[in-house]
């Protein structure tokens, strides 16, 4: 049968007819399908911008936040609670909403941005032992001014918050983290130390944090060590937190005897510190005795992963910054404490901060007993010192504590500090 009979017959065959349409109406469908596809890569290549941000990167929380304000229509928010108690035993609790894991929309200068929090299941941020998140942002459009622009106002609204707050950053891992919320500025008239005390501290601070020119003509280092010793109770804490209030500086806090901190993890962690922050070396004493004694008790183990006397001096020695370190040290126990330690360079200043001296207690008398006059505020103290000489102002504040409604019971019963030695 000759060729053209046999496709003229095939034709005329309904039921071959049909297939060879369903053939074709597939096969458009899936080049549409394809083209479609392409296209839609095409156009997110071209004409859309996305910006990820991973949850390590520094801008990560300032952006949930900031997404939380511009996604107000948004109903899927998720909670961080924070929680700290005060002093006085008050409880303090705040809730603050950030946007939950999935896609949320919003519109910034005109434009529409697809917003994508995702959190990873398999994957664990192994520093932190928080599941592994990233945000992504898409627009339409090529303009990366848009992103800078959001990133900046992200910050913008961070810092804002933080205004008038102390932040204070812990050691995790590899970087400092924020530890809680920022903190309202404690005055430093708040903080009574003995006359003069804290005037010539803070003024040092300042003249230090004023002469980064003198440091480099010089070429030395620019940094400045202090020294907080005395015993425990007495206010060496709750002056640092009041001079970087004072400063506007936050406090990027390390405890040397933490287990797994090495040479290496702290040379890293003070050369990346943040600017503007004191470095707090608290209760450097119980990380080192001294040289002696330090390398006799240490075991093998200890040596694998602990730190070393000679590594914290290098680590020390490192440090600097173009605005200038400052690196604050406490200890309760000068006399334990390896001369090379407090060698000038290291530690520019060495302050007492000691039990409560006649000026201390009588301005601490009047501060919680503003009614009171300053004659009996004068009398309190001769009264504590003739009891005891080595009262902590820690100890005064728990005392007025039971004498709360009456500064005459608080001037009567000074005997019973006796008992609390
Ligand atoms: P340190 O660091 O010397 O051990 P802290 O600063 O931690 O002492 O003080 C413990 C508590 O006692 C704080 O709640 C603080 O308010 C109070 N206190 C101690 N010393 C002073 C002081 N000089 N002025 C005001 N309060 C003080």
């Amino acid at each position: 049968m000759p060729l053209s009979t046999l496709l003229n017959g095939l034709k005329d065959n309904p039921y071959f007819g049909a297939g060879f349409g369903l053939v074709g109406v597939g096969a458009v469908i899936a080049g549409l399908r394809k083209g479609f596809q392409w296209g839609s890569v095409l156009f997110r290549r071209h004409f859309m911008i996305t910006l990820e941000v991973p949850s390590k990167d520094k801008s990560y929380l300032w952006l949930l936040q900031w997404i939380t304000t511009h996604a107000r229509r948004s109903q899927h928010l998720s909670v961080e609670t924070t929680f700290h108690q005060l002093d006085t035993g008050k409880i303090n609790t705040e809730y603050h909403f950030v946007p939950s894991p999935g896609v949320h929309f919003f519109w910034y200068k005109r434009t529409l941005i697809r917003a994508e929090r995702n959190r990873e299941k398999q994957m664990i941020d192994l520093q932190h032992g928080t599941p592994w998140e990233t945000v992504t942002l898409t627009s339409i459009g090529r303009n990366r001014e848009l992103y800078f622009q959001i990133l900046s106002e992200a910050r913008q609204l961070a810092l804002q918050s933080h205004e008038g707050k102390t932040v204070v950053y812990v050691a995790a891992g590899a970087e400092w983290r924020q530890f809680g919320y920022p903190r309202k500025h404690r005055p430093l008239s708040s903080v009574i130390l003995d006359t003069g005390l804290s005037d010539y501290i803070v003024s040092d601070v300042r003249e230090f944090i004023s002469n980064s020119q003198w440091y480099m003509v010089r070429g030395i280092p620019y940094r400045r060590g202090y020294l907080l010793y005395g015993p425990p109770g007495c206010g060496k804490s709750s002056f640092i937190t009041a001079l970087a209030g004072e400063l506007d500086y936050s406090i990027c806090l390390l405890n040397l005897s933490e287990r797994g901190l090495s040479d290496d993890r702290l040379n890293h962690l003070l050369s990346i510190a943040p600017e503007q922050s004191i470095i707090l070396l608290e209760d450097v004493d119980a990380a080192f005795t001294s040289r002696e004694d330090n390398e006799r008790t240490r075991t093998a183990y200890d040596g694998l992963s602990r730190l070393t006397l000679s590594g914290l001096l290098n680590a020390l020695d490192g440090v600097a910054s173009g605005e200038g370190r400052i690196v604050v040290m406490t200890t309760n126990y000068r006399e334990r404490l390896d001369p090379a330690l407090v060698r000038p360079g290291r530690v520019d200043v060495k302050v007492l901060i000691d039990y409560a001296s006649q000026y201390q207690l009588e301005a601490m008398f009047n501060r919680f007993y503003p009614e009171a006059s300053l004659e009996k505020g004068r009398l309190f103290a001769s009264s504590v010192l003739s009891v005891r000489n080595n009262v902590s102002l820690a100890e005064i504040q728990g005392y007025f504590m039971h004498h709360k409604t009456s500064h005459d019971e608080a001037l009567n019963n000074t005997s019973t500090l006796l008992n609390n030695q």
